[in-house]
């Protein structure tokens, strides 16, 4: 399978390609999601943080071990046909249906993992059983972040096709790196229970493929002012050469797509928070707080008000709070 194999050679040359959203903004989106929670679910959310963030890569490390993660990650719109992503069934069943398992499952099939996850993660906390909610959360989470990223919804996943080649790592990871600190992380959302849930996370894939066209052009335009000297970074690596744009073609780059990268970020978060949320509802909302004994602490509830509070004047990353940078502290390599 081609990414499979992508993945392998990535993985050989120490970088993480092609592998949906890079570490940082996954981890980024699942903390934001949490301050966007009502009250009573924000405790169990955030007592459990931590482990909510640490996860939110687990699905992409799951793929060296487990050959039928990759596609779980993307879909690719063009091989299902004409406009597919506003004409493809909601359902899995009907899905299979129509285009076979075996298409799926080269093509890529995001929205069914997420709604799959949905029912898992809701039979959790109906179950009340804390690990699993965390373990789905977490993963839900992973998958809805997927679904907003562009090269996740077409073949041509990495510009491959258009001579482009190291655009998906570019753009999903090299871009907010470099930008992170001019990010809004803030947004005035609380999470709302979506009645037709299947309609969001398509929504998503949608939004993200109709801006297909700006990623791959924007790249073409900003390259008229560089040299391929200045454009690309040539390094042996394990007796290869790799090839991978210039932090300074990044900044350009990232600058011409203007607050693109940022919004989706930010609309992954969001509909992350609202997945979260309706699962509880649909479950009967379940006291989870029980499972959270850290926030009955005068002081850790104390932690979770400065906290939002610094999530609310967009100063996460200004307080040293936003644990993707504590933890990564650089550049996913
Ligand atoms: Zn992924």
């Amino acid at each position: 399978m081609k990414r499979s194999l992508l993945f392998s050679v990535a993985l050989l040359c120490g970088l993480f390609l092609l592998s949906g959203w890079g570490f940082l903004v996954h981890r980024t989106v699942n903390q934001l999601a949490v301050y966007q929670l009502p009250k009573d679910l924000r405790q169990f959310f955030y007592a459990n943080k931590e482990y909510i963030v640490r996860n939110s890569v687990r699905p992409d490390e799951r793929r060296n071990s487990d050959k039928t993660e990759a596609p779980k990650h993307f879909i690719d719109a063009e091989p299902y046909g004409d406009s597919s992503l506003w004409k493809m069934p909601y359902h899995w069943e009907a899905a299979v249906a129509k285009y076979t398992k075996d298409s799926l499952e080269k093509y890529g099939y995001v929205p069914y993992v997420v709604m799959n996850m949905k029912v898992k993660l809701t039979n959790a906390m109906r179950a009340g059983n804390k690990d699993s909610i965390l373990f789905y959360a977490a993963d839900l989470g992973h998958y809805i972040a997927d679904a907003h990223v562009p090269l996740h919804t077409t073949e041509n996943y990495d510009g491959q096709l258009s001579n482009q080649r190291g655009l998906h790592s570019l753009w999903e990871s090299t871009v907010p790196e470099l930008e992170l600190t001019n990010y809004n992380l803030y947004q005035r959302h609380r999470a709302r229970y979506l009645k037709n849930p299947e309609e969001s996370i398509w929504n998503a894939c949608r939004g993200g493929f109709q801006l297909l066209d700006g990623v791959l052009n924007l790249e073409k335009e900003v390259s008229k002012n560089f040299t391929d000297s200045t454009k690309y970074r040539y390094q042996m690596r394990n007796g290869r050469q790799s090839r991978s744009y210039t932090s300074a073609f990044a900044r350009a780059y990232g600058k011409a797509l203007g607050t693109t990268v940022n919004d989706r970020l930010l609309a992954s978060a969001r509909l992350i928070s609202d997945f979260w949320y309706t699962c509880w509802v649909d479950a009967g909302k379940p006291k989870l707080n029980a499972n959270a004994p850290a926030l009955k602490t005068a002081e850790r509830k104390k932690e979770l008000r400065s906290e939002v509070k610094a999530f609310k004047q967009n100063e996460l990353l200004k307080q040293d709070l936003l644990m993707a940078r504590k933890q990564q502290g650089g550049r996913e390599e």
